[in-house]
């Protein structure tokens, strides 16, 4: 149905059966001029990437490791809040299509009954104040039966929901969303207009976390998400700290 949604995102779809993993994929498909919209998908991860050079599980069949290539003119640094919008239309994807409580823990774990579905990681290609640019990658755990031991903070969509879910119709529902909101992050890359829907499946707020920044850690209480993304916590000697995205671990939910 032509402008439906008018698609730009996911027109031109890469499958594969395995890769190392999406991101890299993309990203060899990016510098080899690859179209904005072009949607990376895998049914297995044989290296699949966490933030922070960490591993993301990504077995075949079971869940979305799906990355897109997105060419956005704006100034790199706002590349980082497009995170959060694609974790908030994620978020929104799976409770429409499950019913499942999902909640955001900021910046864009995605986490159902205090367990990680999924998991976000933006890589970026710029040079100067030009983006070449943006892969978002997306791992979403939807019918995993179980997971390894070492991941006691995982879960799936079905173990949660008791039943499989089409993967499709999820990543469909993500498109949707992710197409308007990109469109207008395009315009004003500030999280303005999508702030009050994001606070409203953020769970992280009112919270006590733990932040994690390399060798170094502190306790502190969520208060705030600015209209860049970043989070205003207060800390145990009553000083307000700004932390951004993409260089933190977050826990203690
Ligand atoms: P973090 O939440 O620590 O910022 P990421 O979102 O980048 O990190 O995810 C990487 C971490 O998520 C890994 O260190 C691991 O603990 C955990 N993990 C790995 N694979 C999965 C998975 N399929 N589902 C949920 N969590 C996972």
């Amino acid at each position: 149905a032509p402008m439906l949604c008018g698609y730009t995102l996911g027109q031109v779809i890469k499958y594969y059966e395995v890769v190392d993993s999406t991101n890299e994929k993309a990203k060899a498909l990016a510098r080899e001029g690859a179209s904005e919209g072009t949607l990376v998908i895998a049914d297995q991860q044989s290296a699949g990437k966490g933030r922070l050079g960490r591993n993301w599980n990504s077995p075949a069949g079971t869940g979305i490791w799906m990355s897109l290539i997105l060419k956005p003119e704006i100034l790199p640094q706002y590349a980082s809040q497009l995170t959060l919008v694609a974790g908030l239309c994620m978020c929104e994807a799976i409770r429409e299509v499950t019913g499942l409580d999902a909640t955001i823990k900021w910046p864009n774990d995605i986490v159902v009954n205090g367990k990680k579905v999924c998991g976000i990681l933006t890589e970026m290609s710029a040079e100067m104040e030009r983006i070449n640019y943006i892969v978002l990658g997306i791992g979403v755990n939807v019918n995993h039966k179980a997971f390894p031991e070492e991941l006691p903070f995982a879960t799936s969509l079905a173990l949660e929901g008791k039943q499989d879910y089409e993967r499709a119709s999820l990543i469909k529902a993500f498109l949707e969303r992710f197409e308007k909101d990109y469109k207008h992050y395009k315009v004003d890359p500030h999280l303005t207009a999508i702030l009050s829907r994001y606070e409203a499946h953020c769970i992280t707020l009112g919270k006590t976390v733990k932040i994690i920044s390399g060798n170094e850690s502190f306790t502190a209480e969520a208060k705030e998400i600015t209209i860049d993304g970043n989070l205003i916590v207060k800390t145990e000697t009553g000083e307000e700290k700004l932390i951004h995205s993409g260089e933190v671990s977050v826990r203690g939910l």
